[in-house]
């Protein structure tokens, strides 16, 4: 399961974050997911809540967003979502679309909780 391994990164790299802005408590990381990445959201999100239970991260949300797979074509610039691998633009029939977006994972933002002032 690489989902364990990923919600870990995940972690190491918002971490790094909060400690760059000096961050102490967050209400939600919001993650894009795409749908060529391999990555199951369930399944990560379980791993997530698994790794972060009794921590600092205990009340912070993890929101997956899958990102459907985007195309952009060479030939007539018609960009277009597709559930599945394509290799043929639905606007023009032209070969080998261009794939720009749905194969990584990001993280998109974190959202701070709000914390009493003194
Ligand atoms: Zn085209």
């Amino acid at each position: 399961m690489h989902e364990m391994s990923i919600a870990q990164s995940i972690l190491d790299i918002v971490k790094e974050e909060m400690a760059k802005h000096q961050v102490e408590k967050l209400a939600a990381i919001n993650i894009a997911v795409g749908a060529l990445s391999a990555v199951v959201p369930s399944s990560l999100t379980f791993c997530y809540n698994v790794l972060v239970d009794k921590t600092e991260f205990a009340e912070t949300r993890l929101n997956v967003r899958v990102v459907p797979l985007t195309y952009s074509c060479y030939a007539c610039g018609h960009d277009f979502t597709s559930e599945e691998m394509t290799f043929e633009c639905p606007a023009c029939g032209e070969a080998d679309p261009m794939l720009t977006a749905g194969r990584d994972l990001t993280i998109e933002n974190i959202e701070v909780a709000e914390t009493e002032k003194e």
